[in-house]
């Protein structure tokens, strides 16, 4: 995870685990002739007094945040986004929901999308 790749947003370098192992796939298949780009969704998880916390997508900046569910039971997700565009999830005890967004979010989407799609998974 030292090293940067460039990205629409410019040139970025996340420390995930997951991220670590994603990109270390790609190198290697890249050190044997083959050209492959980085173009998952940064996803990572960690753990924290018995909590797990999941965070998709990467905002070093953000101007929209919504905040649903609750953060006192531990079950909740906040929706952060950029020029209308969805550019970073973290939540807690929604793992159905965000192993949904990860593929969602493979494709550009709004905040009103993801919003919509945390409502689906209430009901
Ligand atoms: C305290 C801590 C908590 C973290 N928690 C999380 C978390 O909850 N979730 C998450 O997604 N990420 C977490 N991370 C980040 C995650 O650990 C890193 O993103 C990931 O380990 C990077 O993988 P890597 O293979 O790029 O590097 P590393 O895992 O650092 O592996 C590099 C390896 O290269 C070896 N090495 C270095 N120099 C040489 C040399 N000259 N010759 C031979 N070998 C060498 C090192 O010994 C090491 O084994 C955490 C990191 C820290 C420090």
């Amino acid at each position: 995870d030292i090293a940067s790749y460039p990205t629409q947003q410019g040139p970025q370098r996340i420390e995930h685990y997951r991220v670590a192992h994603q990109q270390g796939r790609i190198a290697a298949l890249n050190m044997l002739g083959k050209r492959e780009l980085y173009d998952r969704v940064p996803f990572f998880w960690t753990a924290h007094y018995g909590t797990r916390y999941e965070y998709l997508g990467h905002a070093t900046e953000w101007d929209e945040f919504h905040l649903l569910g609750s953060l006192p039971d531990k079950r909740f997700i906040a929706f952060y986004g950029q020029q209308g565009r969805l550019a970073a999830v973290c939540s807690a005890g929604m793992y159905t929901l965000t192993a949904a967004l990860v593929e969602h979010m493979q494709q550009p989407m709004t905040v009103a999308q993801g919003i919509a799609l945390f409502e689906d998974y209430q009901g």
